[in-house]
């Protein structure tokens, strides 16, 4: 049977699903089963819902804000090349600006501190 590319339930990485009988392999690596288990554990301490995901303040704020300036970003940038007939100049600084937007984001981790389930 041919390894299966799957995504890890706690960190959302591919990883190759060894084969074979079993229960299907749901993590990339044993730390983030123990990860998940934790968060499992803290979510039913705190009597967390299903759908309610406890992340720390730190975390939400830096999300928080860097969603808001690729909110901003996306909407100069359709502004500007939705203005006349925009250049190559037009489209590379929107596609800079875009970029700078996204790096805010490519520097959050998000692991939760319990999850429900
Ligand atoms: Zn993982």
């Amino acid at each position: 049977m041919a390894e299966r590319i799957r995504h890890c339930a706690w960190c959302g990485g591919a990883f190759k699903a060894a084969p074979g009988p079993g229960r299907p392999q749901r993590y990339c690596r044993k730390s983030h089963r123990q990860r998940a288990y934790e968060a499992r554990r803290e979510a039913k301490r705190r009597a967390l819902g299903p759908d309610e995901v406890l992340i720390t303040r730190r975390t939400w704020e830096h999300l928080r804000d860097a969603l808001i300036r690729l909110e901003a970003a996306a909407e100069d940038v359709a502004i500007d090349i939705g203005q006349g007939r925009p250049t190559k100049t037009d489209y590379v600084e929107a596609l800079g600006h875009l970029s700078a937007a996204v790096r805010d984001l490519q520097d959050v981790v998000v692991e939760p501190t319990a999850i429900g389930d």
